[in-house]
Formats: structure tokens, sequence, C-alpha cells
């Protein structure tokens, strides 16, 4: 290795900026697949069901201007039960947190009655943080609805700037993260320029297998599901090793995600190790089974077992 290679402690310029980003908006309009895209990399999970992102994690863009810590915030909704109130107060200490609120909207619909409410709370809980607003699902727009879609979602909370743009193609992405960076305070790298997230392997594993669940069942059963990792051993070069409990609710359920003579939790388990053998550049060996864990969501102990932090940490 020659000696610049050697020296890690790469100078940062005197300007170097670094913060907080608070990723706040209605499930669904696509706050996961901006932070990915941002990141170039998937580490936060995506699915067209609400509420597919559960807990609090960091994304973290670094480039030679900057570092961005992005907090993929839950969606804001009214809490149902233990774990719907988890995930509201997850968001409003994000907002605390924060250098910077982004508001992220689908602007390919008029705004709903969520995004009024998630506007509102936005407004009540900045206490002055800049609030940026990303009009997502650009590429869904037409030359009819542009303007007054536009138009509307401007409307919705007083902000600094707005960006139209599509986490999916990319288009606009690069005019977002300038202006988040210009936003932002001088500081250091708080983590290392190649450290995409602060949750290691074995919670990624957890949610790609959540995920896929999420994909590939309906009504009540995805927001039933919990994974634990029970093993995770890089066994070669090539090859990891991984061994998962996916937890449901009730017997019944047990039975879906099975499926008939083993269906379901076969593709769960294709798709899963495919995606993984992706993330991780090995070949991966999966062995899921399937518990009951009677009523998880609405026992603290048990989600505090399964890696929902219920206390509010500053
Ligand atoms: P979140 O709940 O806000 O994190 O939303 P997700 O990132 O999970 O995205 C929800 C759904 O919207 C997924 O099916 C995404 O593929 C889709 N989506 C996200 N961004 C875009 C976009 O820019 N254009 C289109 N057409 N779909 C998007
Ligand atoms: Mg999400």
């Amino acid at each position: 290795m020659s000696d610049l290679e050697n020296n890690v402690e790469e100078t940062l310029p005197e300007d170097y900026r670094s913060g907080v980003v608070a990723v706040v908006g209605r499930p669904n309009v696509g706050k996961s697949t901006l932070i990915n895209r941002t990141l170039r990399q998937k580490i936060a999970i995506v699915s067209p069901k609400p509420q597919t992102t559960q807990r609090r994690q960091l994304g973290i863009f670094t480039d030679e201007r900057a570092q961005i810590l992005f907090v993929d915030t839950p969606g804001l909704h009214a809490p149902q039960h233990k774990l719907g109130e988890y995930m509201v107060k997850t968001a409003e200490s994000a907002f605390r947190d924060a250098d910077v609120i982004l508001l992220v909207l689908d602007a390919s619909a008029m705004p709903e009655r969520g995004d009024e409410l998630i506007a509102g709370t936005v407004e009540r809980l900045r206490a002055g943080t800049p609030v940026i607003l990303a009009l997502n699902k650009a590429d869904l727009l037409t030359p009819q609805n542009y303007e007054p879609n536009i138009a509307a979602h401007e409307a919705l909370i007083p902000h600094e700037e707005a960006f139209v743009l599509s986490a999916f193609t990319g288009e606009g992405v690069d005019e977002l993260i300038n202006a988040l960076i210009e936003k932002l305070p001088q500081g250091p790298r708080y983590y290392p320029a190649d450290e995409l997230s602060d949750v290691n392997m074995r919670f990624i594993a957890a949610e790609v297998i959540r995920e896929k669940i999420m994909l590939l069942t309906e009504k009540e059963i995805p927001y039933s599901v919990a994974v634990e990792i029970d093993s995770y051993k890089e066994r070669s070069d090539d090859m990891t090793y991984i061994s998962a409990v996916i937890y449901v609710e009730r017997d019944s359920q047990k039975g879906i995600v099975i499926g008939k003579g083993g269906d379901m939790i076969k593709k769960v388990g294709s798709d899963a190790r495919a995606e993984l053998a992706k993330i991780v550049g090995t070949k991966i060996f999966l062995d899921l089974r399937v518990k009951v864990l009677k009523n998880w969501r609405s026992d603290e102990k048990l989600m505090q077992r399964l890696g929902y932090r219920i206390k509010d940490e500053d």
C-alpha cells in the first residue's frame, strides 16, 4: 500500500458540513426509495404497502462536501396499538433532532388528508427548523396535472425550497442533495465515508426477509410479522449462513406464511436469498422458521425483545 492509501485520516475542507435530515411524510410517498436512491444502494426496505418502515434507521450520505444523516421516520398516523404509538414517538423525536426537515409528498396525486395532518404536525413541532419539500413521483405527473398538483402540495406548509423529483428514476435528486447540503451547519464526518447505515447486516437481513413477506402476503399478515435473525455466519469467502425466525401473532397466520405445501415460505426464502446475495456479495444459505408469538404487537416486552426500542432516547 502506498503512503497515500494508508492515510485514512483524509483531510476535510474547512467548510465541511454535516447534520441530520429528518425524512417525514405519509406512508407510501417514497421516503425509503428516496433514501436508497441518494445512497445508491438499498438500505431501507420498500413495498407498496403503507408502514413498511417501522424503526428508526440512519441512511448515511457522504461526499467531499458533506455528510448527511438521513433519518427515515415511520409514517405519522393515529396510533392503533403499541407499535403504532412507537412509530409516532419515533417520528416526533426525529423532528426535534433534525437540522433540516425533508417532507416527502406524492406529487402524482392531489394532497390527501394524511398529508395535511403531517404538514400540520411538522409546522407545530419544527421550532424554526428549515423545511424542504420533496415533491416525489414526478415520473407519474402529466402535462395536465403537473401545475395544479405541484401548487397544491406547495400550499400545504411554509417551506424554504421545493424540489420536483422522482426517487424512482433519480430525476431531480442531485438538486435536492445540493440544497440539503447548503442548509447543514459546518461539522465533521460522524461516520466513515464508506458506511451507509448505522444498522448491521443482521438487521438488514431481517428487514429484507420481512419485506418479502410484506410483498407476498395480504391483509393483516404484513403487519403481524417480525423477523429475528438467530444466526449470521460467514462460512467462507463465498457463502453466508443465515438462520431466521419469522414471528406471527396467531396460528392461522402461521399457516398462511408457510403456505400450501410450504409454497409461501419457499417463495419468501428464494426472493430474500436472491436479494441478500446481491447485498452481501456471497451465496446465501437461508434457513427460515415460522413461530407464533401471541399478540406481540401489543406487548412492550415482546417488542423490546424483537428490537423495537420504545424508550425515547435523546
Ligand atoms: P415510504 O413508505 O414513504 O418509505 O415509501 P416507499 O419508499 O416504501 O415507496 C412506496 C411505493 O412507492 C413503492 O412501491 C415504491 O416503488 C413507489 N415509489 C417510490 N418513489 C417513487 C417514484 O418516484 N415514482 C414512482 N412511480 N413510484 C415510486
Ligand atoms: Mg419507508
